[in-house]
């Protein structure tokens, strides 16, 4: 089946007691056994029965069985944020004294997760310049527990080599981890390019409204003892799986993204060479364009299509302040893939806390705009900008 239909179509793991056709959200902490010993092998693994929903549930396993069935991945975890994917996979194979090799061009918290957070367990992190590809053979040694990279860096909107990446990574027996955030995972075969383990805030184009804070961690099966280290020691013992409700949530989000992300990403591409046309913007800044530098490798990485985030820069920060108080329509907001179409101004806000110095390290600029552009239509979009621009 194609993935639209997957997205809609895949099985609950029982069939509902009343044949509900949605699936019905288990708002239970545990679960009665109908004796000790079915009891003991529930909680031993042995059987794949819930027994307490820190651990498993339900309408949390409906969401993972679809997204296993949309990646053909081995395994699927859903948490509570992206973050959580990121940090539990993180503690899962990082230990003390090893190193992780990454690149400065990171969403904020990854990059505080990674240079303060884990140094203080003993976790070094080796910060390059991923696209640089004697830098990233420098940096990974036998000691390196993860290779992590974003596939589209948010937001100087870089985008690495994959394959190089992954050619260095398993040279050393490294475990390639991609977020994966930035394009649906229904857009290409992550596997296919050598990830081993994908992470996805679903809070971005998944939970699509913008209803729910989710994350997915997506296990192509390649990295030994990945998997029974993450759900019976990082999962149990951290305690950050998805609860019901979210997954309910994510899952009717899952059911529509195909159809959602081809108006969206068709939207942005519009908008951006309508942006181009304005005198007011110094730049924009989108990997869609033909002209971009990172298209070709997009295009033959992805899929095609550039997704829905573009950054556009003005004269200055006091024009940017300006401009994101001048609109009407679109929100000042975060978050990303919304269906309604958000500004920010990275630099004094998900980037506020680190020092100007830090900044320019990151190449965050004082006068750039994030745009995430959503499911209006695209001529009401650009009238908001135009009239918020004079
Ligand atoms: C939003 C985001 C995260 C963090 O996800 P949360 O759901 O907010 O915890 C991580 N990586 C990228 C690329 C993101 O856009």
């Amino acid at each position: 089946m194609k993935k639209s239909t997957i997205a809609i179509q895949s099985p609950f793991p029982h069939r509902d007691a009343y044949g509900a056709i949605a699936m019905p959200v288990y708002h239970t902490d545990a679960y009665e056994f109908d004796n000790a010993s079915v009891m003991a092998d529930a909680f031993c693994g042995r059987i794949n029965e819930p027994d307490y929903s820190r651990i498993t549930n339900p309408t949390v396993i409906h969401l993972e069985n679809r997204v296993k069935a949309l990646t053909g991945a081995r395994d699927v975890v859903a948490v509570n944020s992206g973050m959580a994917a990121i940090s539990n996979v993180i503690l899962t194979l990082a230990s003390a004294g090893r190193n992780i090799v990454t690149s400065r061009h990171l969403f904020g918290n990854t990059f505080a997760l990674l240079s303060k957070t884990m140094t203080r367990f003993g976790v070094e992190c080796r910060a390059v310049d991923l696209l640089d590809e004697e830098q990233v053979e420098k940096a990974v040694d036998d000691n390196t527990c993860a290779l992590f990279f974003e596939i589209i860096t948010n937001p100087q909107l870089e985008v690495a080599d994959v394959a190089m990446l992954a050619r260095i990574a398993h040279k050393h027996n490294t475990p390639l981890v991609a977020d994966t955030t930035a394009i649906p995972f229904t857009q290409f075969d992550a596997h296919a390019l050598g990830v081993d383990i994908e992470v996805v805030s679903s809070t971005k184009y998944i939970s699509g409204g913008a209803t729910t804070i989710g994350g997915l961690i997506i296990d192509y099966g390649t990295i030994k003892d990945f998997d029974e280290r993450l759900r019976r020691d990082t999962l149990m013992n951290f305690g950050a799986y998805m609860t019901p409700h979210v997954a309910y949530m994510q899952t009717l989000g899952l059911e529509n993204l195909e159809a959602r992300y081809a108006l969206q990403s068709a939207n942005t591409v519009r908008l951006a060479n309508l942006l181009r046309t304005l005198p007011q913007i110094k730049e924009v800044n989108f990997v869609g364009f033909t002209d971009n530098p990172f298209h070709t490798r997009m295009v033959s990485q992805f899929g095609g299509s550039a997704g829905a985030m573009m950054t556009i820069d003005l004269e200055s920060e006091q024009a940017c302040y300006d401009f994101l108080n001048a609109l009407k329509l679109v929100k000042r907001a975060t978050n990303l893939f919304d269906n309604k179409t958000l500004a920010i101004h990275p630099a004094s806000t998900i980037f506020g806390p680190f020092t100007p110095d830090q900044r320019k390290a990151m190449d965050v600029k004082e006068t750039t705009i994030r745009l995430s552009v959503g499911l209006e239509d695209v001529d009401d979009i650009f009238e908001d900008i135009k009239q918020a621009l004079q």
